[in-house]
């Protein structure tokens, strides 16, 4: 079971920090950090984070709980594993990206961005059908947003639906499923199991 999170009110809470090393993927691997920005240089989202991964790491030293899970800078990382292959002391910042986005969301931290948005609809079709329907997620993804911002929205991408009907790779009819979806509800409630028990 996981450790639950330190909740001191103080803004600098060490604890944080050894708390992300214990439970976070790759949080074991943060000390090897030497800041040399090569992460966040590297990052092609660079631009749109508030604090790259780089900043990030040492607002965690710094026990910085707040400004960290809040941050909008692992709801942009699209997992490209460029700063992976280019960290000089092996540091997996992805897998650290991805926790700290499945914590902020756990802790209720995770801000609301588009792409948080976006992963709802993805991971609904995705656990309910076995498959991500090019027509099910974008749908419920631009009306989330409101009715006239989801016409708009459906409007200003016509043309590549359009094209993709064209293409064969749209179909008209129900979302697509795959045949075993109870099989599929049983391999992720025993995931769920087990990551309750690890
Ligand atoms: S590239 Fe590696 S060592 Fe350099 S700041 Fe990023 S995580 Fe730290
Ligand atoms: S994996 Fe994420 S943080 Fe790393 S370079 Fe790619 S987008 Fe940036």
């Amino acid at each position: 079971m996981t450790a639950p999170i330190p909740t001191s009110k103080r803004k600098y809470d060490l604890n944080f920090a050894r708390w992300v090393r214990d439970n976070v993927a790759g949080g074991d691997k943060m000390n090897m950090c030497m800041q040399c920005g090569t992460c966040s240089g590297s990052c092609p989202i660079g631009t749109e984070m508030e604090d790259g991964p780089r900043k990030l790491f040492m607002m965690i030293r710094a026990g910085m709980k707040e400004e960290v899970l809040s941050s909008n800078s692992m709801w942009e990382c699209t997992s490209c594993y460029r700063c992976v292959v280019r960290c000089p002391r092996g540091v997996p910042v992805t897998y650290l990206m991805q926790g700290l986005a499945a914590l902020a969301a756990k802790e209720g931290y995770a801000p609301k961005v588009e792409n948080n948005y976006f992963s709802k609809f993805f991971w609904m079709s995705a656990s309910k059908l076995g498959k991500t329907d090019e027509r099910l997620v974008p749908t419920a993804y631009y009306f989330s947003f409101g009715f006239v911002e989801g016409i708009k929205r459906s409007l200003a991408n016509l043309k590549i639906a359009l094209n993709m009907f064209k293409a064969g790779r749209m179909h008209i009819g129900m979302p697509h499923k795959i045949r075993d979806t109870k099989g599929l509800q049983a391999i992720l409630a025993k995931a769920r199991e087990i990551e309750d028990r690890s």
